[in-house]
């Protein structure tokens, strides 16, 4: 069973594409026909504010009823994923108590209980994807993780490098926050994606990697392989383009990378947009490794769903 792990039907639009036409779950089910796979990760966004682009506050199904709410006959091909922001809830309100925990400077640890609690009974498999620029082990981050896991709720991020301006959860170069996170939650399955934890494919990273896509060849092993390697609670998902550039900039590496870490990796598209010319190679490029010998049939089978099965256990 071949299962996208990275998929959207938001209105992603941004002031630059206007003319794109946002995923519907007709266009999602479409693609994932004519591409043979059976069924699709759909990821809620828009909780968070740095992804609402202009057109995207004002687009049609971007709530997140509407992007858990698949009409029945798209239902048996999608996993739903619940959409939360780790900076949700507040303490400070109306009473001495939140007043002096504010004014202690103590966080407002928020109990997401009640929403994750909604969350199952509407038969959501995971949290995800996490677009809220936050340092990756901000105690808000722990908090949030730590209480997914307790709901065996896995959690899907978007990573990227330090600064405002940029979305996802962020770390210098090193991942030294992902493995502060990672040892604080070790019940939360944590999927990394995008360039943030792809630019760590490199021993020999520049900062401007965590925002970009390098092209060059490697020659030392990076932290995320370190990290794959040492902590059972990490993945790492190949979609988009951060991901595609990772495991395809040093192909003999990338190669090597997939064989090594099949249990650790999974695949996805993280198609934006409707139209033809927005579909993503990954699954093709992984169908050319098999057909070459490149990858066996177990390793791709790994990626292309196990990994997915096994993580959201699913019944197949
Ligand atoms: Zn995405």
């Amino acid at each position: 069973m071949i299962i996208d792990f990275h998929t959207h039907v938001f209105d992603l639009r941004g002031p630059g594409d206007k003319e794109k036409r946002p995923v519907t779950w007709n266009d999602l089910i479409e693609r994932l026909d004519e591409e043979g796979i059976e069924r699709a990760v759909v990821l809620p966004l828009g909780i968070s504010p740095e992804i609402l682009l202009g057109p995207s506050l004002f687009g049609r199904g971007s709530d997140i009823l509407s992007q858990i709410n698949p009409p029945e006959w798209a239902s048996k091909r999608v996993v739903l994923f619940g959409s939360l922001d780790p900076r949700m809830g507040c303490v400070g309100n109306l009473t001495d108590e939140g007043a002096s925990e504010i004014l202690e400077d103590r966080l407002p640890y928020f109990d997401f209980s009640e929403i994750l609690e909604e969350y199952r009974r509407r038969g959501i498999r995971g949290i995800g994807e996490l677009t809220a620029n936050l340092p990756q082990d901000d105690p808000l981050v722990i908090n949030m993780f730590e209480q997914c896991g307790n709901y065996n709720f896995p959690v899907l991020f978007h990573t990227t490098g330090p600064g405002r301006g940029v979305y996802g959860l962020w770390d210098e170069p090193g991942l030294p926050r992902l493995e502060r996170l990672l040892k604080a939650v070790p019940g939360t399955t944590c999927i990394a994606h995008a360039t943030g934890i792809w630019a760590e494919i490199d021993g020999d990273i520049v900062p401007e990697d965590k925002y970009t896509y390098p092209k060059r060849k490697i020659k030392k092993r990076g932290r995320l392989l370190e990290l794959l390697e040492k902590y059972s609670n990490l993945y790492v998902d190949i979609s988009g383009t951060s991901g595609f550039n990772g495991i395809t900039r040093d192909r003999d590496f990338g190669v090597a990378f997939l064989n090594e870490f099949r249990e650790k990796i999974v695949f996805g598209t993280d198609v934006c947009f409707a139209g033809k010319e927005d579909r993503r190679p990954h699954l093709g490029y992984l169908r050319k490794l098999l057909e070459e010998g490149e990858i066996d049939q177990r390793t791709f089978s790994l990626i292309t769903g196990k990994n997915a099965v096994s993580i959201l256990s699913l019944e197949v």
